[in-house]
């Protein structure tokens, strides 16, 4: 059997991460995040670490040859071969490319895109929030604002490209946990995904 292959996008604080790591379990496939990847990597000091601290700290994109070769490698790993969730890739034109053709090289391609939608206020409140609790050096006010004005540049015209190949499923991002979820898996149901 083949799992699905899917990707989560939506502004910071839409609820990505909390989503992917339930996804993750309900369609039996590995949320693979990429701020995860760098975070970890941050905190454990490692050469990659230490080069993109300071790009994540100031809310700026790590650049795409660093950050598709990360997920190139992860994606050969064992459990990600038959399906994955990417949370948070990919966020650029180049990296839909990059995307596209590692999926290719191995004959696969994407199921669906979900996306998450959130008002900028809310997001920003929850972000603050979630900064008192987590303490994350991209969580103060100012460096959100930031995130979200590269995310409107990036990665919101990704939308588009992936709308037109009809892989977009839009889902409200705001309400409870379970309600977001629920409206993600009716959402993928209809375009034929199961769980
Ligand atoms: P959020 O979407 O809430 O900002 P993430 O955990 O997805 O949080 O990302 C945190 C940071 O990690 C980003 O601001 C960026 O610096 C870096 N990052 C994550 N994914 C990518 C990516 N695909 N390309 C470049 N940088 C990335």
């Amino acid at each position: 059997m083949t799992g699905t292959r899917l990707l989560l996008i939506g502004p910071p604080g839409a609820g990505k991460g909390t989503q992917a790591a339930i996804l993750a379990d309900t369609y039996s496939i590995p949320a693979i995040s990429t701020g995860d990847i760098f975070r970890a990597n941050v905190k454990n000091e490692t050469p990659l670490g230490l080069e993109v601290k300071s790009i994540l700290a100031r809310g700026e994109y790590v650049p795409d040859s660093l950050t598709n070769a990360i997920v190139e490698d992860r994606l050969h790993e064992a459990d990600a071969v038959s399906g994955f969730l990417l949370d948070g890739y990919p966020r650029t034109i180049d990296q839909v490319n990059e995307l596209d053709r590692m999926l290719s090289a191995d004959g696969k391609a994407l199921d669906a895109v979900v996306l998450i939608t959130a008002d900028t206020d809310v997001v920003v409140g929850r972000l603050l929030k979630r900064a008192e609790i987590e303490g994350r050096a991209d969580d103060t006010e100012e460096v959100i604002r930031h995130r979200m004005s590269v995310y409107e540049e990036q990665t919101a015209p990704l939308i588009n490209t992936y709308s037109a190949r009809d892989l977009v499923v839009t889902v409200d991002g705001l309400g409870a946990v379970e309600e977001v979820t629920a409206r993600i898996v009716a959402a993928l149901a209809d375009k034929g995904i199961q769980a």
